[in-house]
């Protein structure tokens, strides 16, 4: 199949058509065991559910991580920031899925009437005028266009690259005590390997902003997910910027998958340790702004008066 220069980079170098390592059972095992003996060995009253949010609430404080956890977080909401990536997540969906190809404003209009089922959606959708709709389906069909023209034709090659898209992945421990679980943008490769043990996917995570070291951890732990829910792990895992067609990608080892084990671990302990009451670590940040524990937070960076403070200065300077 002919592809363009782009595609045919990302096909050799990041799906890279090589070698799979090869994964003996033990070592999903010796995870599973490690996670299972660390929450075997706290008190947890309730079902503990982690996923990579809140991984990386815990890892930049944890107080944020236990607010988020009580479910001190307000109702969720779209912005259209968020809207047109989810549009565009959606599009992507339709465009690996469907039968014939599409122009990508047929599909992002299309993804529209799919998400409107989504009661929190068609409440955004139904508040937006009729411009600001017709910019929020530009910037999603940009995004897949961008998709497009980095990924190699996904829908023809699926035979050989076997995509799912939008994948979600539970896995659950010690009798469901606690819950892994994630919604992958796109994994490649079939679970049928010539050989049980040999690694056969790839999975990718889509952004249209910049590089966050979180990117980095939030895919191990999805290396962490399919290791523990197929007891094979992915033989790589990458974050896909699509602005630039680079990747942030890590080939899966035993380093990587324990590393994803140690921030469960720890996530368990934090919520053990709030259960029983212990203080807190805090550590305040730039993320202070939207805890919602900042107003009474002792250490808050950005307690309210703070944050009245700076408004008034902004206001003046305009
Ligand atoms: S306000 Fe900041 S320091 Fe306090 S709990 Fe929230 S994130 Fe942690």
């Amino acid at each position: 199949m002919e592809l363009t220069p782009s595609q045919r980079r990302t096909f050799e170098r990041l799906i890279g058509p090589g070698e799979r390592p090869f994964f003996s059972a033990d070592v999903v095992s010796h995870l599973r065991d490690r996670i299972e003996e660390a929450v075997r060995a706290v008190e947890l009253p309730e079902p503990l559910w982690l996923g990579k949010s809140s991984l990386n609430d815990l890892g930049r404080c944890a107080g944020l991580f236990d607010a988020i956890r009580a479910g001190e977080r307000g109702p969720f909401s779209f912005t259209p920031r968020f809207a047109a990536g989810r549009l565009a997540h959606k599009a992507v969906e339709l465009e690996v899925a469907g039968r014939e190809d599409r122009d990508p404003h047929g599909l992002v209009e299309e993804a529209v009437d799919r998400l409107v089922d989504d009661e929190a959606f068609r409440g955004f959708w139904d508040g937006l005028d009729g411009l600001r709709r017709d910019e929020t389906l530009m910037d999603a069909a940009k995004t897949l266009e961008l998709f497009r023209s980095t990924m190699p034709p996904l829908r023809r090659m699926r035979r050989e690259l076997a995509p799912s898209t939008e994948w979600h992945v539970r896995v659950e421990l010690l009798g469901g005590a606690v819950v892994l679980s994630g919604t992958m943008d796109l994994v490649l490769g079939s679970g049928s390997a010539v050989e049980p043990g040999r690694a056969t996917r790839l999975a990718i995570d889509l952004k249209t902003g910049r590089a966050w070291p979180e990117h980095a951890e939030d895919m191990r732990f999805y290396a962490l997910l399919l290791a523990l829910r197929f007891g094979v792990p992915p033989y790589r895992v990458a974050t896909l910027y699509l602005e630039s067609g680079e990747w942030q990608a890590e080939d899966v080892d035993q380093p990587v998958l324990d590393r994803a084990a140690e921030r469960v671990i720890g996530a368990v302990r934090a919520a053990a340790a709030s259960e029983a009451g212990r203080e807190l670590e805090l550590a305040p940040g730039p993320y202070c702004r939207w805890c919602p524990r900042t107003a009474t937070c002792p250490v808050s960076a950005f307690p309210p008066e703070r944050d009245a403070v700076h408004a008034e200065a902004v206001a003046t300077i305009d």
